[in-house]
Order: structure tokens, then C-alpha cells, then sequence
């Protein structure tokens, strides 16, 4: 195989087996939702599930690993969002091959193998190579110089921009060391002191390797870490264009097919038009970004890590629109992707179907949007190009976003070539200015809103729930009817706000608490509790007895057997979530849930039902993380500190706040503000309700706990029991009992139905014997007791049968009404008509009808007159014989 016709798939797997043949342990890809750092907004490079690793937080069972981790990079931190599809190497998705060692190898090892991988196993011509060290590493110079083929004067220092890496503020550190490829004086700048390390495309950096030496603390000092660990990364996208000789990243198999596929779709060409270009690469990269982040559980929403795809696939239907795709073809660009990239990752192609769903269902929302306010964008463009204005107003920015949904990446993409700014300042005011208003228009919030006044003034409730149940504490507001007001007595319904409290507002899902609060001849009875956007925590409830007044001292005791059946069934909503990814993969993401005393909810993102064994296995799963009985551990930290980590769109907090991060052991990790158990033991016991679906691709277990759980259990017991008693058998036996059963009764159905028509023969044998002659025709007109129509025609046709010639006319009284018949033999249908006569007849019991010559039915409803309407068939008979004769 020639270097050029390695495929990128080529180039994933050689890699994986060149270290695996060296020791490494080859591990899968993580989600891109990473789940042990719930501060992080997507995994962003090779490393970091590895992170609690190499902090020494987690012991793996091996000292070296290989992998080609998805990565996203988008929204927060490293957000290169507005770059994609305006070079050739940006990417909101891509994959980064990297070889990892845990205090096990170090830079000479590391050095060797990139250098045999690079030019002996994909073949890259030495003399090409280049390798940069960090300016003070001169083992690693030596490593490069001594053990490798190149020459000193390929191996560049650099400064600490480019050949220092450090995890964060503090933690590990260490220089880095990089292979870069020359491409050639045509790439590059063309200007004389272009270099390793020029910004331009000639010397292309291939493969970073990472060397964690020392551990940096707070005052900035560092220290030898005392086993030094690698950490490499390598993007395959880029490695693909090199080994493929393509110009850019898009020109590799990873992507052309997508392209060609564009081109089909849109009827433009590649290549011809950098305009056309732009937008076929940014469809071509979002597709994947989008097919991937949905395939791991993602859907799209207009906040955290769902906003970040809505910008994505937003972004794309745009450029899409630039092509002339005037039709949802998003999903089909996606699909694409999901067939390209099979080989690597086939989970994508099993969950097509629930990609490509939710694909175009934002496409087709998006729509219905996009012509219009492209329009009024323009013309507001148009008039600021005139003015020469430099910025596009926050207003419209906002406008743009609230009424037509479009995220500010589009508005910065349209104003790119106008070199205009957006006034970011003004939209995140108009931004703030709404958020108020639907703060304000919450249902309990009354007009002019009593807790404006106190968030304004910057007061917030302490919440002491975490420590305790029950606390003292100074009432700073009451209100009632809606208005603040200074007291309240006895049988006023009132909300209460007091400087501390340990009940819990509902949020989250979490329900509020409820309780008592009392004072000196005061007692007040809390119904419910809610916390508002500003974090005030208002207890809603009845004043029992007493009065109150703002500045008073109370006492708050929170319902503690309800409080801690609500910790239980939170508490074990965190296991689930994590053995449902365990059991049915990373896609599975927490799409909405509610936590109440006697039950709980969770929805999730899946794409088809849950079998009963399998849904028997996640409840046994769940109840063995419960009966391990380990400790929660929460770890809060201020809002600044996960917003460092590249979190900023993930929390409504804003800077100040705390958040919370909830631990069980190394099983679960989540952002959690709600109240827990102290133990997983605590929650007792763990059964599922129910499992179903509440939307396309999100399903919902319901599920108890504790003594409901064991309440439910027993009921169940006991419902068997009795069954068995009942039944006289033992409750394991009960099932081949009521087969049993089931079968005995088939038969007596069986044996009844004979019985039946053996009687109505019988029925039929009475009634022959009452057959009176009218000019030559035999007529037979009765009373039977049938009480369907059906069961009346079939008597009929029986009596037709047997008779073999002549008039039969039934009649029957059932539920208050009258059900009647008529049947006429083949050889009179000449002269007489079933459906005639029946009319008549009819027409004495009140009622209508008709139908063929040969048999009709009507009804009627006066059952008082069937016996009067029957005695008329014999001389209807008569008269119409005689009518038909005569004509
Ligand atoms: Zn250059
Ligand atoms: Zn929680």
C-alpha cells in the first residue's frame, strides 16, 4: 500500500495496533458528554477522560493507553465555531489519536515510537520532518538529536506559548515537544522569516506530545511530579489530508463524500467558488459535529450544551440556504456522515433513524423562520452599510434572536466581509431585560413583584437545607394577596421569606418542601416552597394560629420523613442515570425528571423500547450500587471555577454563585443543587413502575423507593397470595394454574355454543309447526327471544333452510326496542319482497327499514305492538299476492 492510498480508517487502526503490539491498553472512545466532568462542556481532546488519572484520583488497571477519542470544540473555551468552513483545518468535531502512559514510560519511549510510527509505519519522508522542544528541555533536544534521524538543525526550541502545557492554574505541567511537517515554500507565506512556528501553513504540526514533569501549586511553584507521565495527541484529520496528499482536511475520504454529496444535492461544483466553498465545508463539518453530539445523547435546546447544537445545526441550514438548499437536507448530510464513519464507530448507523428524526425537526422549525427574518435582517444591514456604521446594535442582535431564532454566530457570519462588529454589550442587556420579564410573568409572581424589590437589593435566601432540617431565623418579608405587607394573622394564606431557611424551593425537578414554622404563639403551616430566579426561597403556606410580622425571629422545621423520602428518590435518580449509560450506552443523556416523596421520574434520551429483561437488569444494577452503601461525596465550588473549564454556556449561575458538584464514588458525577442521602444505602430499595415513551426518542421510567418500594412489594405479595388462596394452589404454580383455567373455559365456551345451536334447532322444530298457508305460500310469522340482529338472521336463515320454501317473517323484543326479519324463498321472490313486506310490518311497531327481495331487517320501538304487527304478515302476504297476481 502507497502512503496516498492509506484511508483515514487505515490511518485510526495502524495507529491503534502500533501501540497495542507495544503494551497499550486500547481504550473506546468516551462520550462527548464527559461523564465525570460535569463542568466541562464536551470532551475536547484525547486526554480527557483520562484526567482523574493522571491527577492520581483513579487507578486503572494498566500503566499505558491508546485511543482515538471523539472530540467537540465548540461554545465555552476553545471555541472555533466561527472559524469552521473559513480554513481548511478548523473543526467543531474531530478525532484525536493519542498514546497515554501513566507514570510508566516517559519522553524517550514516547520520542521513539511517534518518530518509527511517523516515518517507518505511515511512511512520511524524513527529510520533511521537523521536531520543536521546549526552549529549556534540553533531554528532550538530546532525545530528538541522539535517537532520531533528524538533524539539530530541524529541531527548533520555543517558548512557553507553544512548548508548555498545564492541565489548569495548578495540577500537572510539563514542556511539550511537537513533529511538524514541511510542506513546501508553495504553502506557506512566502515571506523570508517564515519558520517552525510561523502562523502560516507550511510547517504543519502533526503530533504533540505532552511531558507531565512537575506539579504546579498555588504560589506558582513547581515540583518533579514523582512519576512523570505522556500524553499525546494527534488530530486524524489533518494527519489523513498529509498522508493523503490533499490541500486541506476537507479534500480527505473523511470528508469528500459528504462534499459530492452536497454537490448533488445543491447543483453546485467544489472548488470553483470560495463563497460555495465556505458553505460546503461548514455543512459538511456541522453534519458530522451534529450526528455525533445527537448520537450521544445531545438534543438540541436553548440552553448548555443544547444550545451549542442548536447553533451548530442552525449555523449549517444557513449555509445550506447560500447553496439553494431551500429544503430540510440536513438530516441527509447527517446520515451521510453516520454511513462515512460506520467502520470506526457503527452506534451512529444503529441510532440513524433517531439522528436524522431530530435533525429535521429543527430543520423544519428553522424554516419556518429563516426567509423572514433573513429579510428583515437585510433591510436593517442594508440601512447601516449606508450610515457606514462599524456595528450592528445590541437591539437587533436580540431581535434577530428572540423573534426568529437566530444564535449571534449566524448574524456574525453574514456581517464577516462588512469588517462590522456586534454590540454585545446591548443584546446581553436586552438579554437580561427578558429574562426579568419572564421572571416577573411566572404565574405566582404578582405584578409589581414584592421579590424584585428584595433581589434589587441583593438580598438572598441562605440555604441551610444541606446541614439541617431545622433552624432558626428572621422573617424579612410577608406577603399576601400579592402585596408585601408588615403582618399577617391567624387564617391568612400567606408566602414568607426569611434570611435563612433549611426548606428547599422546588427546582430541578426536586419538589418544595413542606413543614412548620413557628414562633412565640405563632404557627404557620408551609404547603409548599418555591425558590425564584434570584435564588429567594418563599415558603407558601396558612397561618395556623398567632400572628407574624416582618423582622420577627421564627423557628423553620422542615417535614423530616418526607424530606428524606425525597433525598431517597433523588438520590437514586443520579445511580440510574449512570446505569442506564452503563446499560444502554452514552447516548443515554437526562432529558427532564421529577423527584417527589412517594415516587420519582426520569426521562431520558434512548431511541426504542426497554425489554423486560433488560429493564430488570438496570433495577438489579441500581439496587447493587444502593446495597455497596457508599458515601455521597459533594464538592462545591464557585461558579468562576467551572467556567475556567470551558462550562460558561452550561449553568444559568453567574459569577458569586456556588455550584455543586454530587459524587458516587467514580460511578457518578452531576452537577446537583437538590438535597441527597448521606449513604446510597439509605435509599433502601429501588423498584421500576413503569417504562414508556413521552416523545420521539425520549423515554421515562417511573420508579419508587424505600418504603414505598417495599410497600408496593408486600401489596404485591399479597395480591399473589390471595390469588393463590383463591385458586388453591401455590403462588409459583399460579401461572400454569390459570393456563390451566384459561383452557377449561375454552372448552366450556366451546361445549355452550353447542348447546346453543342444538337449542335453537330445536326452537326452530316448535316454530315449523305453526306454518299457516296463504294462497298456496307457506308463512310462518313469530315471536322469538333473541336479543341481536345478527342472532335473529341466523334463526332465519335456519328456519329458510328447513322450511325450503315460503315467508318468514321474526320478531323480537330486546332492550325496550323491536327487532324484526324477513326472509322470502327463491321460487316466490317473483311475487313477493322481503323488503316490502317488512316495511308494513315495521310500520305497525314504529319503526322503518327494508332491504333485499330475498331478506331484510328493520326495527321498531314499540315492543307493545309486535304481537299486533306479526298477526298482520298473514294478510299482508294475502294482499300483495293477490296485488302481484293481478298485475
Ligand atoms: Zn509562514
Ligand atoms: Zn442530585
Amino acid at each position: 500500500m502507497t502512503t496516498e492510498d492509506m484511508t483515514a480508517n487505515d490511518l485510526r487502526r495502524r495507529f491503534l495496533a502500533y501501540f497495542e503490539e507495544r503494551g497499550h491498553t486500547i481504550v473506546k472512545s468516551a462520550s462527548l458528554v464527559p461523564h465525570d466532568d460535569p463542568t466541562l462542556l464536551f470532551t475536547n481532546a484525547g486526554m480527557v477522560p483520562f484526567k482523574r488519572t493522571f491527577l492520581g484520583e483513579e487507578k486503572r488497571d494498566y500503566v499505558q493507553a491508546a485511543s482515538s477519542q471523539k472530540c467537540v470544540r465548540a461554545g465555552g473555551k476553545h471555541n472555533d465555531l466561527e472559524n469552521v468552513g473559513h480554513t481548511g483545518r478548523h473543526h467543531t468535531f474531530f478525532e484525536m489519536l493519542g498514546n497515554f502512559s501513566f507514570g510508566d514510560y516517559f519522553k524517550a519511549l514516547a520520542i521513539e515510537m511517534a518518530w518509527d510510527l511517523m516515518t517507518r509505519v505511515y511512511g512520511l519522508p524524513e527529510e520533511r520532518l521537523w521536531a520543536s522542544v521546549y526552549e529549556k528541555d534540553d533531554e528532550a533536544y538530546d532525545l530528538w538529536s541522539r535517537n532520531t534521524g533528524i538533524p539539530e538543525e530541524r529541531i527548533v526550541r520555543l517558548g512557553e506559548k507553544d512548548n508548555f502545557w498545564s492541565m489548569g492554574d495548578t495540577g500537572p505541567c510539563g514542556p511539550c515537544s511537537e513533529i511538524l511537517i514541511d510542506q513546501g515554500e508553495a504553502i506557506g507565506c512566502g515571506r523570508p522569516e517564515c519558520r517552525v512556528g510561523c502562523e502560516c501553513d507550511r510547517y504543519l504540526e502533526l503530533w504533540n506530545l505532552v511531558f507531565m514533569e512537575f506539579n504546579r501549586d498555588e504560589s506558582g511553584k513547581m515540583t518533579p511530579l514523582p512519576k512523570p507521565s505522556i500524553d499525546t495527541g494527534m488530530g486524524l484529520e489533518r494527519m489523513a489530508a498529509v498522508i493523503q496528499g490533499a490541500k486541506n482536511n476537507y479534500e480527505t475520504d473523511l470528508f469528500m463524500p459528504s462534499i459530492r454529496q452536497i454537490e448533488a444535492l445543491s447543483g453546485h461544483a467544489f472548488r470553483v467558488s470560495p463563497e460555495v466553498d465556505v458553505s460546503m465545508k461548514v455543512v459538511a463539518d456541522h453534519s458530522r459535529a451534529a450526528a455525533f453530539l445527537i448520537g450521544d445523547g445531545v438534543l438540541p435546546s436553548n440552553e448548555g450544551r443544547g444550545y451549542v447544537l442548536r447553533r451548530i445545526l442552525r449555523r449549517a441550514i444557513r449555509y445550506g440556504r447560500t447553496l439553494g438548499l431551500t429544503r430540510p437536507f440536513l438530516h441527509q448530510t447527517a446520515r451521510k456522515v453516520s454511513q462515512v464513519m460506520s467502520a470506526a464507530y457503527p452506534e451512529l448507523l444503529e441510532s440513524d433513524a433517531y439522528i436524522t428524526n431530530i435533525i429535521k425537526g429543527e430543520e423544519e422549525r428553522f424554516l419556518a423562520t429563516l426567509d423572514a427574518g433573513l429579510r428583515v435582517l437585510e433591510d436593517a444591514l442594508d440601512e447601516l452599510r449606508a450610515q457606514g456604521a462599524s456595528q450592528v446594535p445590541g437591539d437587533l442582535v436580540f431581535k434577530m434572536y428572540d423573534t426568529y431564532g437566530f444564535p449571534v454566530d449566524i448574524i456574525q457570519d453574514i456581517v464577516r466581509d462588512d469588517r462590522m462588529s456586534l454590540e454585545m454589550k446591548g443584546f446581553d442587556a436586552a438579554m437580561e431585560r427578558q429574562r426579568f420579564r419572564s421572571r416577573r410573568d411566572r404565574p405566582f409572581y404578582p405584578e409589581g413583584s414584592a421579590y424584585a424589590k428584595l433581589s434589587a437589593q441583593g438580598i438572598k435566601t441562605d440555604f441551610l437545607g444541606y446541614e439541617c432540617t431545622r433552624s432558626d431565623s428572621q422573617v424579612v418579608m410577608i406577603v399576601r394577596q400579592g402585596k408585601d405587607v408588615e403582618k399577617a394573622e391567624e387564617g391568612d394564606e400567606i408566602e414568607l421569606v426569611t434570611a435563612g431557611t433549611p426548606f428547599y424551593g422546588g427546582a430541578g425537578g426536586q419538589v418544595g418542601d413542606r413543614g412548620r414554622i413557628y414562633g412565640q404563639g405563632f404557627e404557620m403551616a408551609v404547603s409548599d416552597t418555591l425558590k425564584d430566579p434570584n435564588n429567594i426561597i418563599i415558603h407558601k403556606g396558612n397561618i395556623l394560629r398567632g400572628q407574624i410580622a416582618a423582622g420577627q425571629t421564627v423557628t423553620l422545621a422542615v417535614d423530616e420523613d418526607r424530606r428524606l423520602a425525597i433525598a431517597k428518590n433523588h438520590t437514586v435518580t443520579h445511580i440510574l442515570h449512570a446505569v442506564l449509560r452503563q446499560v444502554l450506552g452514552d447516548h443515554v443523556k437526562q432529558a427532564g425528571s421529577l423527584v417527589a416523596p412517594d415516587r420519582l421520574r426520569f426521562d431520558f434520551t434512548h431511541f426504542a423500547a426497554i425489554n423486560e429483561e433488560t429493564l430488570q437488569k438496570i433495577e438489579t444494577l441500581v439496587n447493587d450500587r444502593i446495597q455497596q452503601n457508599v458515601p455521597l461525596e459533594t464538592e462545591e465550588m464557585l461558579a468562576e471555577e467551572a467556567f475556567k473549564t470551558g462550562a460558561t454556556a452550561l449553568f444559568e449561575e453567574k459569577y458569586g454563585d456556588s455550584v455543586r458538584v454530587v459524587a458516587i464514588e467514580d460511578f457518578s458525577k452531576e452537577l446537583c443543587g437538590g438535597t441527597h442521602t448521606d449513604r446510597t444505602g439509605d435509599i433502601g430499595l429501588f423498584k421500576i413502575v413503569s417504562e414508556g415513551s413521552v416523545a420521539a426518542g425520549v423515554r421515562r421510567i417511573e420508579a419508587v423507593t424505600g418504603t414505598v418500594a417495599l410497600g408496593l412489594a408486600q401489596k404485591a405479595f399479597h395480591t399473589l397470595n390471595a390469588l393463590a388462596e383463591t385458586l388453591k394452589t401455590k403462588p409459583d404454580e399460579l401461572v400454569a394454574r390459570v393456563e390451566k383455567l384459561m383452557a377449561h373455559q375454552k372448552a366450556l365456551e366451546k361445549e355452550l355454543a353447542a348447546i346453543k345451536t342444538k337449542a335453537q334447532a330445536e326452537a326452530s322444530d316448535q316454530a315449523l309447526s305453526d306454518i299457516q298457508v296463504v294462497d298456496g305460500v307457506s308463512v310462518l310469522a313469530q315471536e322469538v327471544s333473541v336479543d341481536t340482529p345478527a342472532a335473529l338472521r341466523d334463526l332465519a336463515d335456519n328456519l329458510k333452510a328447513r322450511m325450503k320454501s315460503g315467508i318468514i317473517v321474526l320478531g323480537s323484543k330486546a332492550n325496550g326496542k323491536v327487532l324484526l326479519v324477513a326472509v322470502v324463498t327463491k321460487d316466490h321472490l317473483e311475487t313477493y319482497h322481503a323488503g316490502q313486506i317488512l316495511k308494513e310490518v315495521a310500520a305497525v311497531v314504529g319503526g322503518g327499514g327494508g332491504g333485499r327481495p330475498d331478506m331484510a331487517q328493520a326495527g321498531g320501538s314499540k315492543p307493545e305492538k309486535l304481537t299486533e304487527a306479526l298477526a298482520a304478515v298473514y294478510e299482508i302476504v294475502a294482499k300483495r299476492g293477490a296485488y302481484r297476481q293481478e298485475t
